[in-house]
């Protein structure tokens, strides 16, 4: 009987960043047994450090990877429908300085001339090469009703105030933004343990943890409790991004070769208020000097996001940085764009690098090698076992459709159902948000928040948790009466930190922080706030109070020397 065999198979997915997570959700839908080990936290790789846009890869199109871009607008305008709370759709600026620019690099590109397309890079792409680009865009998007784009001049009300003289015309279009994919990816999971229940199914998730290959066959994981558990799997799959041929190298040994060829792609975090309102309630995606593509992007209602380089990088991905000249780049890259109000390197508020998991392509430039994902079966394997090379934020959930149905077909199980229209456990529509607001202030005030934080409150809880803020404000109702509402220094519950640790695998001060209330991208942060949260996690159980204070200060150190963040 299939059903029997499914639920006693056991798949073991190697990495819980944005695929390895959508995959084991997926794996569940069809009621295999999964376990999840990743070797630091949910989404600490390149899943956080990415430009965080659900995009179709407009670029992509002068590749001719076309089968990717519609691919990746059905994904965006499913992640927008099935997470609201968490993937918003988001104006574009594209601006232009001339009508005929880019065209011949874009036909020398298109036939595969790279070299020759650099060559013809000129002053960037003009509104013709634009124009064609977009309308393709759109007709690759046909039918999921969103809006056309359109040609513009540029100071058009309402729109973000680029140079004029420098780019006299523009286009508007739209793509979306997922601002926290830290969030999107622990969602997945959270998910995956739903699915396991439905299914009668089991779901682990072993997080700070190692896994290594026993003499049978199997893998051996040292959890972060100090257990050791030992698997024997039916199939493995190897999703640890740009850690990817390092996982081979340990796990799979009988692997050869290199699947990724990692390129670093820095960020900057600007606090620039004129900037910020001069972009509105749109992005902006134009062109650095050397033809790259530069994001400049509203990140929440203060705060500016603008990247990213894209460098070969070779190296242990966790110690990739940003470093002064790519600062410096991203920096005039936007002064460019808006002179008058071009940032200072004081703006900078923190900034963050990731390794980009790109399938190896020796002689390649970086930006054209394919962001197609894959998913290559290891040959001579002791059992069957794949890696995942390449993907997107956007096609997570595709990626994991096509990687699932695979290892099924491979293990001789059906698939029985897939996500492709499961919503995210926290999924909120627009018209019931504010009744969901409402709900949350009811229930904070009821647990004794002061009475002119309620509002903030509730509406920085729902931002975070969507619908599932509820349950963390019901969770604030139980608080002995001796903690504090609200967590010092932030518009949070209090009851978030429980809430996070109970339901969302949170495994150390920096996980809260940076992965789950995500306040390491508060505009201030202090270290009131950090010890706020150690207090909270001693009070649960889940960190000695000897080692409170020692936590806290790796946590400053750590987002001043990666992330230039100084913690107030
Ligand atoms: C600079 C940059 C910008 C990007 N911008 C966008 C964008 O705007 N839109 C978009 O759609 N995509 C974007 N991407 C692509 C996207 O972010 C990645 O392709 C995607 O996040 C990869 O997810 P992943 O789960 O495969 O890898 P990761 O998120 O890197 O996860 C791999 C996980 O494996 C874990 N791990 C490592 N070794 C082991 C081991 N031995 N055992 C267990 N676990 C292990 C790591 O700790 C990590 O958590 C961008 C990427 C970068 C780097």
């Amino acid at each position: 009987m299939p059903e029997r065999v499914a639920a006693e198979t056991m798949v073991v997915v190697l990495g819980a960043g944005i695929n390895g997570a959508a995959l084991a959700r997926e794996l569940l839908l069809s009621g295999v047994r999964v376990i999840v080990v990743e070797a630091d936290d949910v989404a600490c790789g390149a899943t956080a450090w990415s430009t965080r846009l659900v995009h179709g890869g407009l670029r992509y199109l002068e590749y001719g990877e076309t089968d990717l871009v519609r691919e990746s607008l059905a994904e965006r305008d499913r992640l927008v429908r099935l997470a609201p709370h968490l993937v918003r759709r988001l104006g574009f600026l594209l601006p232009v300085r001339g009508r005929w620019g880019g065209l011949v690099a874009a036909s020398a590109r298109l036939l595969g001339f790279e070299s020759a397309a650099r060559a013809f890079r000129g002053r960037g792409r003009g509104g013709i090469a634009v124009g064609i680009g977009l309308s393709l865009y759109d007709a690759l998007a046909a039918g999921s009703g969103w809006p056309r784009h359109r040609s513009v001049v540029t100071g058009s009300p309402g729109l973000p105030a680029v140079d004029a003289r420098a780019f006299p015309r523009a286009a508007v279009y739209a793509d979306a933004q997922m601002l926290f994919p830290e969030r999107f990816t622990v969602e997945l999971l959270v998910d995956a343990g739903r699915i396991a229940l439905e299914q009668g199914a089991a779901f682990s998730l072993f997080t700070h943890a190692c896994a290594a290959p026993t003499a049978g066959g199997g893998l051996r994981v040292s959890t972060a409790a100090g257990d050791v558990v030992d698997l024997q799997p039916a199939a493995i799959v190897n999703a640890t991004g740009a850690w990817v041929d390092r996982t081979r190298a340990e796990i799979l040994p009988e692997s050869a070769g290199r699947l990724i060829g990692g390129t670093q792609g820095s960020h900057l975090i600007l606090a620039a208020p004129t900037l910020r309102e001069a972009l509105g309630d749109h992005g902006v995606y134009a062109e650095a000097d050397d033809g790259r593509p530069v994001f400049v992007l509203p990140f929440g209602p203060r705060l500016v996001l603008v990247g990213t380089t894209d460098i070969p990088f070779a190296g242990d991905p966790a110690d990739a940085k940003a470093d002064e000249s790519e600062i410096a780049y991203l920096l005039a890259a936007v002064g460019r764009l808006f002179p008058r109000v071009a940032p200072a390197r004081a703006s900078v508020l923190q900034h963050y690098c990731g390794v980009r998991p790109l399938p190896a392509a020796d002689g390649a430039t970086p930006a054209s090698v394919t962001r197609r994902h894959m998913l290559v079966r290891q040959k001579d394997a002791a059992l069957p076992a794949w890696s995942v090379v390449g993907g997107k934020l956007t096609t997570c959930r595709s990626l994991a459709e096509q990687a699932a149905a695979e290892v099924l077909g491979t293990l001789g199980l059906p698939v029985r159902a897939t996500s492709r229209e499961r919503p995210l456990p926290g999924s909120l529509a627009d018209e019931v948000r504010a009744a969901c607001v409402a709900e949350a202030q009811r229930l904070l005030a009821a647990a004794g928040a002061p009475a002119d934080r309620v509002a903030a409150a509730a509406e920085c809880t729902v931002a975070l948790f969507g619908s599932r803020g509820i349950e963390v404000c019901r969770r604030a109702l139980r608080l002995p009466p001796t903690a504090p509402r609200l967590i010092a220094g932030t518009d949070l519950p209090t009851a978030a930190v429980g809430f996070a640790i109970d339901e969302e695998w949170v495994g150390s001060l920096a996980d809260l922080v940076e992965r789950r209330l995500m306040l390491s991208f508060a505009e201030t942060l202090s270290r009131t706030t950090l010890r706020a949260l150690a207090d909270e996690m001693i009070r649960l159980g889940r960190l000695p109070a000897q080692t409170a204070d020692e936590e806290v200060q790796r946590e400053v150190e750590r987002l001043r020397d990666r992330h230039g963040k100084q913690v107030v």
